[in-house]
């Protein structure tokens, strides 16, 4: 926009007429052609003249000039906001494809509930929407130990993460659960990153860090890294928050999902799985067992004289004696393949897979052996108890489980007979 001409150049020209026509009248005067009431008269009518032409002038100067700079203003004003306008429109596509490229990630997200496909999703998405990030981490928050876990990450090259529990930046964001912009690590005197290994070690220049959590509470930390200064934006940032927030509520979801999973399976009180899982389980495991032509141990385990463990003690320390049986039967027998459950009361039915006759017997000993020599203490006194069990094998005594439960009752029962802390055998 070219500015409007200025008056100066309308002043010099009159002056310079006014000069030349007051030259001439003046060699006329002397030239005897004009009298001097004539040169007189004519000189102050012009000379009034020209005040009167110098003075409007004036006025149309002090009146348009100003108009003419509040215009100029408008049309600054309005060419900047054009170009940021602009500016919108040429990013509005890139926008536009990001959002829904959100939407539709977020609807497969919310169909998740375990959290090791949420997990995966989460970083695989993140790689999708931050493609020039040097590094993606994913940190779970367990708030029992108090400590941050590196859960899962991507990096460009093949480098060792060396932050496994968290970086100063990772603890920031999580006690203040408020997402994060570093542009460039060298200029950022909040935070010590002489002393951070992404910095130390990767070379990392910039960083978002979003809280991944549910109103107050914080499951974890997602931090998107680069090695060049300023590579993310305020949009960068609020995209990651976006994610997290979901994220932090598929999460949420999949730990309900497990607990309630759960409570349909497994004991409060022991951990040990229920009655119904067991039957599934073990009618699957004959199935095998037959198939590869393996032996199969069933036994059941009886705390002797609980009910006066209950009176003498109390039901707390009952519960404790309970909790304790279901911890050496699982260091007993716990690993793979095999199972243990708790079939109500103090009765625990268990059985080990491809077993022979002297390593079953071997573990039936040590179950009993273990239940005596580990008294529980309470108020610092000592509560000893002992158990009886009775063990048959598949398929010498049976091929149902049902009869090789029935079988292994009867034996349990002898063992009572015979006076309790003992073990009885079918082989
Ligand atoms: P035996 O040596 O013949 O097995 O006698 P026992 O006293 O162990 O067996 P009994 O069946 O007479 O008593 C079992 C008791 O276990 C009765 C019940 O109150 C108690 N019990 C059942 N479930 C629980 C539980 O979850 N916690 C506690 N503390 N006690 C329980
Ligand atoms: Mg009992
Ligand atoms: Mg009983």
């Amino acid at each position: 926009m070219t500015p409007l001409p200025k008056l100066r150049l309308y002043k010099y020209f009159t002056y310079i007429i006014s000069l030349l026509f007051f030259s001439l009248w003046i060699l006329l005067f002397f030239s005897g052609e004009i009298s001097l009431p004539e040169f007189v008269s004519v000189f102050l009518g012009v000379a009034l003249l020209l005040y009167i032409f110098h003075q409007g002038r004036a006025e149309i100067f002090n009146y348009y000039v100003p108009q003419q700079e509040s215009i100029q203003e408008s049309v600054n004003l309005l060419e900047g906001n054009l170009k940021k306008k602009n500016e919108i429109l040429r990013e509005l596509p890139q926008k536009a494809q990001r959002v829904f490229t959100l939407s539709k990630v977020i609807d497969s997200f919310t169909s998740l509930v375990e959290e090791d496909k949420i997990y995966e999703f989460f970083i695989t998405s993140l790689k999708h929407f931050f493609s020039g990030a040097d590094g993606i981490l994913l940190f779970i928050f367990d708030p029992k130990e108090n400590t941050l876990e590196l859960t899962r990450s991507l990096k460009r090259k093949a480098i060792v993460i060396k932050e496994k529990k968290g970086d100063i930046i990772d603890w920031w964001v999580l006690r203040h659960n408020q997402s994060l912009i570093i542009e460039n690590t060298t200029e950022d005197f909040r935070f010590d990153f002489f002393k951070s290994y992404a910095f130390k070690e990767r070379g990392i220049h910039s960083f978002i860090i979003s809280p991944i959590s549910l109103g107050d509470k914080v499951v974890g930390v997602a931090r998107i890294e680069s090695v060049k200064k300023r590579a993310f934006s305020l949009d960068d940032l609020r995209i990651l928050r976006i994610f997290c927030d979901v994220g932090a509520s598929v999460l949420e979801r999949a730990s309900i999902f497990r607990q309630i999973k759960e409570l349909a399976t497994k004991d409060a009180l022991t951990d040990l799985f229920l009655k119904n899982v067991f039957f599934q389980r073990i009618k699957e495991e004959l199935k095998r067992a037959r198939f590869n032509k393996t032996k199969l141990a069933l036994g059941i385990v009886d705390i002797d004289d609980f009910k006066k463990i209950n009176d003498t003690h109390g039901h707390a320390v009952g519960d404790m004696v309970l909790k304790q049986t279901a911890q050496i039967l699982v260091n007993v027998i716990g690993n793979s393949g095999n199972m243990i459950s708790r079939f109500g009361g103090e009765e625990f039915v268990f059985f080990v897979v491809r077993v022979d006759n002297k390593s079953a017997k071997e573990i039936a000993r040590r179950i009993v052996q273990e239940i005596k020599q580990n008294p529980v203490t309470f108020r610092r006194k000592t509560i000893r108890c002992t158990a009886s069990l009775g063990m048959v094998m598949y398929p010498d005594d049976a091929r149902e489980y049902l009869e090789l439960m029935e079988k292994a009752d009867k034996l349990l029962y002898r063992a009572k007979e015979e006076g309790k802390d003992r073990v009885c055998l079918s082989f």
